[in-house]
This record gives structure tokens, sequence and C-alpha cells, in this order.
């Protein structure tokens, strides 16, 4: 695979301009602070192709449902991540030509993202039409220290002229969704006020009344003395700017620093929402560029502190996992319990910003080792707090007796996603919620949570499975019929093993914690309901390839014609962008992890023979088209000792967009998975398992690679782990003793105790 920007071990960066790359670009070196995200558009005007793209963190819009043909059932909307106010905008003028990187003469180009400082840079030197030249220097961030606030600094250097430079920043909210359903504006304007440099904008969303109040002041500098200026101010609509001429001497350089604050009624009461940004911007101004940067850093530092993974020897996988961590931390810091993870964070319109069941499968078990466990309770009290609507919305699709159907896409806990094989079928999504539940539990042994979170939650699902199968006369066991799997290349299919085998463990568990509070807390099972559960834990169908250790995937899957990946030309991969749907959903290639999803989950039910011998049927008929596949391939290639096949899938993985792999980096990024690429590090090479009662390990190393090494927290405690071609340690760098099982063998290991042990 080629790499689209240049390999370093803490820096995205490209050297020169490609317009063909600048939506790709935009998403790979955007940055955001977890309540807000930024894509790397260009503050002056770019007339070139582009995404603008400014997102605020829990802010959406119920875009009016668009389908084919209307289902009973469909929700009317699908909730969209808000494109909102462009708040980076400085306009660049000189001789009536706007500053434009489409259209003038560019010399050189230098774009950099530093992920150790959260910055993202750029240095140009171009001409003009009317020949001449200069260089703009800038870098902006959004702050890590001060979540509603950004700054960027715009510098210009006039190189072969000294004349007139007209300088406009501006707050624009009149921005529109691309992937707006009717081309509506989702928008209206609350207020706006603009005086001389500085000026607020506060727009409302239809519909959901959310508002969104965004602030900027600005000073202008010549070298390090600070100009007295006296722009004009202009206003329409959600718009604001401040323009003023300036005489730039030739070979000098004149800074633009803008100050902006983000505020929400997500975070804030509408009364007090534009004060605070007001209050934000001013201190943010008093405080200074250099100032907030430098402790911008400082709270990246902490964060790499906590979270970084070193790779020695092997430059692109360590840029790749760091790019990973990185975006993730720029998406969600767990900081604030009304926001979730979208599957693009704030890089993109795609996927809405929404929760999917991405956050409990792949996002919770990254947090759980690296953040306090409060961040991973405040990710399972969300869908505690949306239950009921998780209720409503199995009532809606026929369910009973508080059945609960959590919703495969959403934002408030109404299911907003419209095609029906997902929507009604792709229901696995329940299973990953209990399971998250289950895994919580086990990190963190938090009864309290049980008690009162987990079991409702645990039991309301449950009752749905329990209705979900029925009995099949002719099986003589419970069957599921009419369900996707989590290969949504295939639709509709009976049986599929993992749902099943999900299903079955989530009414097990129910049955288990009820059991356990029992005594306590009394039961919330009915009788019948209790005997129902039992015997279909007793008596689930799943599919087989007798005489193997095959688990199918679904029934009939053996009927398709029995190809591999490697008889797929190259030039129709990715095939979802190739072939018609229908050819698709015929064939046998699966677009991300199914039955192996479910031994990675559940690995301590299966042996390794029954691990590889799956592993080998079905890796190589699987296309990865969801960044959420190869992650947990790279987890059991390394528990199978594929080491080569870890390896090559952890690239996979680790550079899915930085390389490109599946042609749609442009969208946005592929947040969510970005967690599975930590944990194919932490669970896969390094072997790491952190069970009820201790820590397991069991680490390989891949040829290329020196050493690795990372910390996690088990039971808050951090531990350090280094692994070499030969020997690993772990260092306990917390207050409690902490139990270590490698090859069978447990030891205990004291807090500043080191442990040695040969690989
Ligand atoms: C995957 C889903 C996932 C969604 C959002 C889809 O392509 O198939 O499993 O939830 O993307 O990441």
């Amino acid at each position: 695979m080629q790499n689209l920007f240049d390999i370093h071990d803490w820096k995205i960066t490209e050297q020169e301009f490609d317009p063909a790359k600048q939506k790709q670009a935009e998403s790979i070196f955007s940055i955001g602070n977890g309540a807000f995200g930024q894509r790397a558009n260009f503050e002056e005007k770019y007339s070139g192709d582009t995404l603008q793209g400014s997102y605020v963190g829990g802010v959406y819009y119920p875009d009016k449902t668009r389908v084919g043909w209307w289902k009973n059932g469909y929700p009317e909307y699908f909730a969209k991540v808000l494109n909102s106010c462009n708040w980076i905008g400085i306009n660049i003028e000189i001789d009536g030509i706007q500053l434009d990187l489409n259209t003038c003469e560019i010399k050189s180009f230098y774009r950099e993202l530093d992920m150790y400082s959260g910055t993202l840079s750029r240095k140009v030197k171009l001409k003009l039409s009317n020949g001449k030249e200069l260089e703009i220097n800038s870098i902006r961030f959004c702050s890590m220290e001060r979540e509603e606030v950004a700054a960027i600094s715009f510098s210009i250097t006039p190189i072969n002229f000294s004349g007139n430079v007209k300088f406009t920043p501006y707050l624009d909210a009149k921005v529109v969704n691309h992937d707006s359903n009717y081309d509506e504006f989702f928008w209206e304007e609350d207020s706006r006020k603009v005086d001389v440099q500085k000026g607020i904008v506060t727009t409302r969303t239809k519909k959901t009344n959310f508002s969104v109040a965004t602030a900027m002041r600005f000073s202008f500098w010549k070298e390090k003395e600070l100009l007295e200026i006296h722009p004009n101010i202009a206003q329409s609509e959600c718009y604001i700017e401040n323009n003023f001429e300036h005489y730039l001497e030739q070979k000098v350089t004149y800074t633009l620093k803008k100050y902006v604050s983000i505020t929400s009624t997500v975070n804030h009461s509408e009364f007090a929402l534009t004060t605070k940004a007001i209050i934000n911007v001013r201190d943010a101004y008093v405080t200074g560029f250099d100032k907030l940067l430098d402790e911008h850093k400082k709270a990246w530092s902490t964060i790499w502190d906590k979270a970084d993974i070193v790779i020695e020897g092997d430059s692109a996988a360590q840029q790749g996992i760091r790019f990973n961590i990185f975006q993730l931390f720029q998406t969600y810091t767990g900081k604030n319990e009304k926001l979730n993870i979208g599957p693009k964070g704030f890089t993109g319109e795609k996927y809405g910003g929404a929760t999917y069941w991405d956050t409990e499968a792949y996002c919770l078990p990254f947090y759980l080792k690296t953040a306090n466990p409060s961040v991973a309770r405040q990710l399972l009290i969300y869908r505690y707090n949306h239950l009921q609507k998780a209720i409503e919305n199995a009532e809606k699709l026929g369910f009973k007796n508080g059945a609960a159907l959590y919703p495969m896409v959403t934002m408030n806990g109404e299911e907003c996603h419209n095609e029906w094989e997902i929507t009604f079928e792709e229901i696995h999504r329940n299973g990953a919620i209990s399971f998250a539940i289950y895994n919580y539990i086990r990190h963190t042994g938090d009864v309290e949570y049980l008690e009162k979170y987990g079991r409702p939650v645990l039991i309301a699902i449950a009752r749905f499975w329990g209705q979900r199968f029925n009995y099949s006369e002719s099986k003589k066991a419970y069957v599921m019929l009419g369900v996707t799997g989590p290969n949504e290349y295939e639709n509709n299919v009976n049986n599929n093993w993992y749902t099943n085998y999900i299903a079955r463990w989530c009414i097990q568990y129910a049955l288990e914690v009820d059991g356990l509070l029992e005594e306590k807390l009394g039961s919330l099972l009915h009788q019948n309901e209790k005997e129902l559960w039992s015997s279909i834990v007793s008596n689930t169908y799943f599919p087989t390839l007798e005489g193997t250790n095959i688990f199918l995937q679904q029934d009939g899957f053996m009927d398709k014609e029995q190809l591999e990946v490697s008889d797929i030309p190259l030039k129709e991969r990715p095939i979802n962008q190739h072939w018609s749907w229908d050819r698709i959903l015929r064939s046998i290639f699966i677009k991300q992890a199914d039955v192996l999803q479910g031994l990675y989950l559940f690995e301590d039910h299966f042996n390794e023979q029954i691990i590889e011998d799956n592993f080998n049927f079905y890796e190589p008929k699987t296309v990865h088209e969801s960044s959420l596949s190869p992650c947990v391939h790279v987890i059991l290639a390394a528990k199978i000792g594929n080491l080569p096949k870890a390896y090559e899938l952890y690239l996979r993985t680790s550079r899915l967009d930085l390389d490109d792999y599946n042609h749609e980096a442009d969208e946005g990024l592929h947040i969510t998975s970005m967690a599975g690429t930590w944990m194919s590090i932490v669970e896969g090479m390094a072997g790491v398992r952190i069970l009820t009662d201790r820590l397991k390990i069991n680490p390989v190393i891949p040829s290329v690679w020196k050493k690795y090494s990372f910390q996690i927290l088990v039971k808050n405690n951090p531990i350090f782990i280094s692994i070499a071609k030969d020997e690993y340690s772990i260092e306990n760098r917390g207050n409690t003793t902490v139990s270590i099982e490698n090859k069978g063998q447990i030891s205990e290991l004291k807090p500043d105790e080191i442990f040695l042990n040969s690989i």
C-alpha cells in the first residue's frame, strides 16, 4: 500500500499541495478537542474541491428520512451531526485579488499535523496573478485545556513587494450540510453582534432547538509589535466580519491572531450561552496565543504520558498507532456525559456523528484500559438513560413486556437509521451493550452500577431476545430468522451464528446477574420468563459445517460460490465501489468480522484449534470493507500465532485512513475503529486480557519491531508493559498489588515492582 503522507513518528506532513488530495487531507489533518472539531480547511478562501466542516459535539438535526419505499417502523428522521459556524475564516485580498490556493501559483507548500502538540500548521509560498509573491505561516489548535476555545495565528510575509493587504477575519454560520437530504438549511439565526476586533453569532437548529454561540476576537501584529488597527465591520444573516487594509513592508511578517469560543446549549442554558462564549473569548484573548498554546500542549503531553504506545524500529506502524490514539482523544475525552463517539468523530458528516454499537464493541474496551473507570461508566449510563426509548423502539416493532431494542444509530435514544435490513434486522447491536456491561464489571467490579443501572438494561435486552427467538419444530431448537449479522454484505439471513450466540449469551448473563442480586434486591424476572429463557439457553440452534470445527455464518452459507478475496481482481476492490449490491449479497465475501467477532468476544468458550480453523476459513473470504474488521482479525491472528497476518492487518487497521485503504478518507476518518487498532496492539500483539482478578499476558512481537511499550490501567492501577524481541517486562506503577498470569503461572506484582520474563 502506498503511503499518501510522509512517515514520521509524531507528525503527519505533506510537502506539496495536491488539489486532488485536498479532501482526504482535510480529514486526515483534522483537529478537535472532544467538544468540537474542525476539518483541515484553509483559513483563507479556497475555491477548489473542499468539504468545509466545523462540528460541535451533541448538536444534531433530525433530517427528514429519504428512502425509496417507505416501510412501517422506519424512523421519521436521520439525526445529522451539523456542520456549524465556520470559525477559522480569514480572507486575504491584495489589489482586489483574493488569496486562493486554487488560483495562484504555489511555489512551495508544507502542511503539518503535530500529534504530540495537537497543532495544525501550514507554510506556503505563492505568487498571485499580479506577480506579487508572499509567504503564509499559519498554526491553529482546539484547546485541550479549555474545551470551548480555539486559536489561530495567521502570518503573511510579502516577499517581493510592499503594499496594502486586506484582511477579513469572519464568522460564517450560514453553512449547509453536504449530506442534507432535501437541501434544507438546518439553522436559523438567534442573534449576532459585531464590533471592532470582536463579534459573536448565535444560531439555533430548527426542530431540535440547540443553540450554538461562536465568538471571536483578534489582534494584529507586526513581528512582535501589537498594531493599532481600525477595522470596518460588516454583517448579514448568520455572518459577521471585520475588515481592514494595512500597508505591509516587504520581508516583514504580519500576524493576525484569532481567538474563538464555541458554546452550546448541550452544556449551557440559553440564558448563559452567549455570555459564556464572550467571557471565554475575552479570557483567551487576554491570555494570549503563546500561553494558550503552552497550556494546550501541556494537556496533550499529559494525555501522551498515559496513552502513548511506543513502537521501535517501524515508523509506519508507530505513526499509525499515534494517529489513531490522537484522533480518539480529539473526539472523546470522557469529560462530558452527554456526548458519545460518532464513527467519524468531528472529521466528516457521514454516519451523522451518532452513536452506534461501535461505542460498546470497540471504544469501551479502549477507555476501560486507558481512562478512569468513570469514563466507561459514563458511556454505559448513556445507554441506561436511553432504556425507555429502547423499550419504545421494540414496542414499535411488536415486542412487549419491557423488551428493549437499542437503536442502530441514535442521538437521543430514538432510532434514526432507515434501511430495513439494518434498522429492523441488525439487532446484534443489543448484544454489544450487554457484553460491554459484562466487560465493565470484569474490569471494575462496580456492583453498585450493576444493581442500579446494569441489571435493568441486561434484562430488557434479554427480554427482546427471548421474544425474538422462535422454536423450530423441524430443527427441534430455537432459531432466529431474518437478521443481518455484523457482516452487512448479507441481509435477511436465518440463524446468523454470531447473533444467535450473543443473544443466547445475553439471556444467560441476565439470568446469572438477576440470580446474583436476587437475595439482596429480589428478582426482576417472572417465573415463565425464567423458564423460557433457560429452555432457549439449553437448546439454541447454531449452523455448523459437519465434520469440521467451522461455525457457519448463517444457514445456507456453503451454497455460495466458494471463492477467496485473492480471486477478486484488484481493480474491483473495494467491491462496494465496483459491484452491484445484489452481486455483493450473493457473493461469499464478508465485509467485516462476523463469526470471528463472536470468537473474539467469547474466546474463553472455545479452544485454540477451533479459533484457528475458523480464522483460516473466514479470513480469506473477508474484504475488510468496514473499518471495524481488521483489528478483530489482528487479535485472533496474534492469538493463533499467525504473526505475518497479524502484522499485515495491523498496518491495515492503523493506517486505514492515513493510506486510505478503502478510498473514502475524504468523507472523514474512521474514529471508532481506531480504538480497535489500539486493541490490536494491546490485546493482539501483547495478548493482554484483564480478567476479574488478574492481568493475563501472552506477548508476541512482529519481526520488524525492535520493541514496543505502553501503559494500561488495571483496576485504575497504572501498569507499564514493555515487550522486546525475546523478553518483556511489566512494571506496577500504581499503589495496588496486581496478579499477573503468563503461560499458566500466576505471580503477584507489588507497587513499584518489575516483573521480567522471556517470550
Ligand atoms: C459497519 C457497522 C458500523 C458502521 C459505523 C458500517 O460500515 O458495517 O458495523 O457500525 O459502519 O461505523
